[in-house]
């Protein structure tokens, strides 16, 4: 019998990672997880309770990590993010959610209460996460790794299309600034930078679109 594969999708911010890996996880019958919304809904929740003098104060939303529930809930075959029982999936993607997320994410103690959270979702085997660090540090012993990356000026137009479906007015300019400036920290953070994993796959989606990477990613995927 065939164990279902453990899939690592790491790289750059809106090279399509999430939305190919929801399509891989569906043809392949695995569970799918989001990483990048758990960081989001950290930052959701320190910008709802943990603020002083308009900025995040990162002491309390550590102390708040008990009154943090986050858990992803099935509707309509899509899996939604709650928190404490409300769903959050629109509000993690709003600009003030993505201009604060790397603060919080390069900060030790919130990856620390996450990794344990990706682990447990992680440990029956049969999953696909996707993220920054999956291959490196969150699943090093995936049985396949990859590591997507694009131009810059392809990434602006997704994300800016992603926002525009989802009904998020947004200047195309920050959107490119934005995706600039996660990179930066995301790559020069200490704790669990975004790097390729020695052993991960580089597959450049600059010149073909969604489903040509998906075929990609499949075709080195043994049934
Ligand atoms: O994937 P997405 O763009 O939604 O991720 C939002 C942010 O969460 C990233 O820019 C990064 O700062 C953080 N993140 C991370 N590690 C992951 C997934 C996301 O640091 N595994």
């Amino acid at each position: 019998m065939n164990k279902k594969p453990v899939i690592a999708i790491d790289g750059f911010s809106s090279t399509g990672k999430s939305s190919i890996s929801k399509e891989i996880a569906k043809k392949l019958g695995l569970i799918h997880l989001d990483t990048g919304a758990l960081y989001r809904g950290v930052t959701f929740f320190a910008l709802q309770n943990c603020q002083k003098n308009d900025e995040i104060d990162l002491p309390a939303l550590f102390s708040h990590f008990d009154d943090i529930n986050l858990e992803f809930k099935e509707v309509n075959n899509t899996l939604i993010l709650f928190l404490n029982g409300k769903d959050i999936s629109k509000e993690i993607r709003t600009q003030q959610v993505s201009d604060n997320v790397s603060l919080i994410a390069k900060q030790p103690e919130v990856r620390s209460f996450l990794l344990h959270t990706q682990r447990q979702i992680a440990q029956n085997g049969g999953v696909i996460l996707d993220g920054r660090d999956i291959g490196t540090v969150v699943l090093p012993d995936a049985d396949y790794k990859f590591f997507l990356t694009a131009s810059i000026d392809k990434r602006t137009e997704r994300r800016f299309k992603e926002l525009q479906e989802l009904g998020i007015p947004m200047d195309f300019e920050l959107v490119r600034e934005n995706l600039i400036t996660r990179d930066k920290i995301d790559s020069s953070r200490e704790i669990a930078p975004l790097i390729q994993a020695e052993d991960a796959i580089l597959i450049d989606n600059s010149d073909i679109n969604k489903e040509e990477t998906l075929n990609l990613i499949l075709s080195y995927i043994k049934p």
